[in-house]
């Protein structure tokens, strides 16, 4: 499915239904894998960072999170139908391992998000089992690994430690992780937890979720400017031809 390479990060090509049906598929055959949800600023990444870029293409999935990416799919001419933020990700997923009682660990944010994310999911979701949670700001791994191992392991760990920390984390543990797979999904724990608000619907369908995060945490200025310096790369690549791959 990896079909759509973008600045040497290569894109799966598929519907947020596609994408669930695949992880799905994967949990069910018991494969461990990651996936991740690259925006600009973690493709911006991946571009500078051949031993990150590694990482995110080696992931079962890579899915591509913000419009950034499409806009640079198609100033480069790559086929790429459109978003699946990790976060609508989360959420199908969720609803169909609830069908099956699946086990869930979630792992990141401040201490008391994840166990407040978790008091809500288990709500939205009945049959989902929420194995455990812990937050992300341990000194060792070795905490987050014990934590998941005490309670029995789980089909799938959200891991909220924001990027690069999470792609780190999932690739460089995935063997001795207890779970078949996990997810790569930023600040997603803040929103399940409702300390955090999505954009409204209309920032949403009008692709200005970035706007509306920027608003909200001017702070965020730094980070977002990888969003024009990536598409600035795309126009160049395309133009002037250069490193695609
Ligand atoms: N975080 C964490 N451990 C750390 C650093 C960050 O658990 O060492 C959490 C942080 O509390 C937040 C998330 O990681 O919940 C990152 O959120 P951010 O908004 O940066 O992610 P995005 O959604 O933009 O990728």
């Amino acid at each position: 499915m990896k079909t759509a390479n973008i600045l040497g990060v290569t894109f799966d090509n598929v519907t947020l239904k596609d994408a669930v049906d695949a992880a799905m598929e994967q949990i069910r055959a018991g494969k461990k894998g990651y996936v991740v949800t690259p925006n600009p600023e973690i493709a911006y990444t991946a571009l500078q960072d051949p031993v990150y870029r590694d990482i995110i293409n080696r992931a079962a999935l890579v899915l591509p999170d913000g419009i950034g990416i499409i806009y640079a799919a198609r100033i480069l001419g790559v086929p790429l139908s459109g978003r699946v933020p990790g976060i609508d990700f989360a959420d199908a997923l969720m609803y169909r391992m609830s069908q099956e009682g699946m086990r869930l660990f979630l792992l990141g944010a401040k201490p008391g998000i994840a166990e407040k994310a978790a008091e809500n999911l288990k709500k939205k979701y009945p049959g989902l089992v929420i194995a455990g949670t812990r937050d992300g700001y341990f000194q060792e791994d070795q905490q987050a690994l014990d934590a998941i191992h005490d309670v029995g392991g789980a089909d799938v760990l959200f891991v909220c430690l924001g990027a690069p920390k999470q792609e780190r984390f999932m690739a460089g543990h995935m063997e001795e992780l207890p779970v078949t797979l996990s997810c790569g999904l930023g600040g997603s724990l803040d929103i399940f937890a409702g300390t955090v608000q999505r954009a409204p619907e209309l920032f949403r369908r009008l692709n200005l979720e970035w706007l509306y995060r920027l608003l909200k945490q001017p702070s965020r200025i730094g980070r977002m400017m990888k969003l024009p310096l990536f598409l600035l790369i795309a126009l160049k690549t395309k133009l002037f031809g250069g490193k695609k791959a």
